[in-house]
């Protein structure tokens, strides 16, 4: 048998708290996706602790716009696994529960921006992460790479894999570094900008927009000044 008819389906994960959910994180989950020709990618919406200090939209909300962002992608599947646990998820944990459900030889891929991953190493169990996944770190504009002789420099330079392809030659271990797109968009300034009665169009697909207005979530409303609906 030849090797490429062995080879297992690659599996991608983007989790956040997408909040909401914008081009930014669809074009990063995109590039990662399709240059690896990962067989899916689940997006999955992290629960969020009620306590949180900014104007975030309830679980149900984030998932239905991440549904409504994903819903002419067969490419991605977003996953409600975390929320419908209703408790905190550390990574560790749901990628646990993802390898459960596939191959042990297929390539998992946890996808994410060079600001989660400058602080990588102070999350729950991260010496054993990678021995679930690869990781694919993506340029974010504002955000630099590690600092030399910070922790997860170091990971870099013990599991650097120079070209995406490298990812797809086992199941776990390897980071990959990519120059994704740039696309200066954050979920904090979508929300700012909603509050100040700003139209956030073109940067978050037209869906999800017409449902924050809809259900007139960051301060949104319906006379809002700047609107011109
Ligand atoms: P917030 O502004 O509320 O912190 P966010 O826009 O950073 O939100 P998250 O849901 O926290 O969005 O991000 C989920 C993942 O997407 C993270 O790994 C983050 O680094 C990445 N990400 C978010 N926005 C971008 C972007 N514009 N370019 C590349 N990666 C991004």
């Amino acid at each position: 048998m030849t090797q490429q008819a062995v080879k297992k389906p690659a599996i991608g994960l983007m989790g956040g708290t997408f909040d909401p959910i914008h081009l930014g994180h669809l074009r990063l989950a995109w590039e990662a996706h399709s240059l690896l020709g990962l067989s899916q990618t689940e997006i999955m919406p992290c629960h969020l602790p009620p306590h949180r200090d900014t104007p975030s939209s309830n679980a149900q909300h984030r998932l239905e716009m991440a549904r409504l962002a994903c819903a002419d992608t067969t490419s991605f599947h977003v996953n409600d696994w975390e929320i419908e646990k209703q408790t905190n998820s550390y990574s560790i944990e749901t990628l646990s529960h993802l390898r459960e459900h596939i191959s042990p030889d297929s390539p998992l891929v946890f996808i994410m921006g060079m600001d989660a991953f400058r602080m990588f190493c102070r999350w729950h169990r991260w010496q054993d992460i990678l021995n679930l996944c690869h990781l694919w770190v993506s340029h974010r504009p504002g955000s630099s790479p590690p600092e030399e002789h910070s922790d997860e420099f170091q990971l870099l330079q013990q599991h650097r894999a120079a070209q995406p392809k490298d990812l797809l030659a086992s199941p776990a271990g390897k980071i990959h570094v990519h120059n994704t797109t740039a696309l200066d968009i954050s979920a904090t300034q979508l929300r700012d900008n909603i509050d100040q009665g700003f139209e956030p169009r073109f940067l978050l697909p037209e869906p999800v927009w017409q449902y924050i207005k809809q259900q007139q979530l960051y301060g949104w409303q319906k006379n809002t000044t700047f609107s011109d609906k």
